[in-house]
């Protein structure tokens, strides 16, 4: 087993519940913004068209296509679209409430401080690598208490590249003095974090809690983050 350093981890979706934040951020902002009575009285229908489009516009926005100011407004316009919604000033209004309060939620993925203390312990030294954006993904870490746990926090924004770009890697070992080789990444985004990780000729831990089934061979494959001490 190679003696690692410097363990990377991928934010959303692997530390920091993403799912259980979001839900609950979008069922204030539901309220926050009134919808049922502009019409749109059934909040799953609403939650899972947002989700559709959002999922889309993420992968735009990966891809180049898309700047993050349209990301963050469109997904909520092309939901009020599909409910016969035509109202831009809403949709910005949403996108507003939605950025104030994600970020102000503390759900993370389960065993995941009791992993990072661990990790800490064993003395590897800890950072972040994510897409998300700086100032939000910083909020998070504060509000959900692991800040302390990390070194550096490699986002898109400060390393002018997104997961799974090799440069985005590049870029991570440059600012933290690492080498690949004693580097491991570990992430929820098969794709994205462990194919990208894979590229860049590091080691990867891919985290996947549905055990979804895929033909790439990771370094490590684990469906709950508590196995992760077995192998750190
Ligand atoms: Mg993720």
């Amino acid at each position: 087993m190679p003696a690692y350093n410097h363990l990377f981890f991928d934010l959303d979706h692997t530390l920091w519940d993403f799912e259980a934040n979001s839900a609950h951020t979008l069922m204030q902002v539901y309220e926050e913004c009134q919808l049922a009575s502009h019409g749109i009285t059934d909040y799953d229908a609403f939650a899972t068209t947002y989700h559709a489009h959002n999922e889309v516009l993420w992968a735009r926005f990966r891809n180049g296509f898309i700047k993050r100011d349209e990301l963050r407004w469109k997904r909520f316009w092309l939901t009020l679209i599909d409910f016969k919604i035509g109202d831009t000033h809403l949709a910005h209004e949403m996108s507003s409430a939605y950025l104030e309060i994600l970020p102000t939620q503390r759900r993370l993925i389960p065993h995941a401080e009791e992993l990072l203390a661990y990790c800490k312990q064993q003395g590897y030294t800890m950072h972040l690598i994510t897409n998300g954006f700086e100032s939000t993904q910083r909020q998070k870490l504060q509000v959900s208490g692991i800040a302390p746990y990390f070194t550096e926090l490699i986002t898109s924004e400060r390393s002018n590249s997104v997961k799974p770009q090799a440069a985005i890697f590049q870029y991570a070992l440059q600012a933290t003095g690492a080498t690949a080789e004693e580097s491991i990444m570990i992430g929820d985004a098969l794709e994205i974090d462990i194919l990208g990780a894979f590229y860049a000729g590091w080691h990867q831990a891919y985290y996947n809690p549905a055990r979804t089934p895929h033909r790439h061979k990771p370094t490590y494959e684990v469906a709950s983050l508590e196995e992760l001490m077995k192998i750190f």
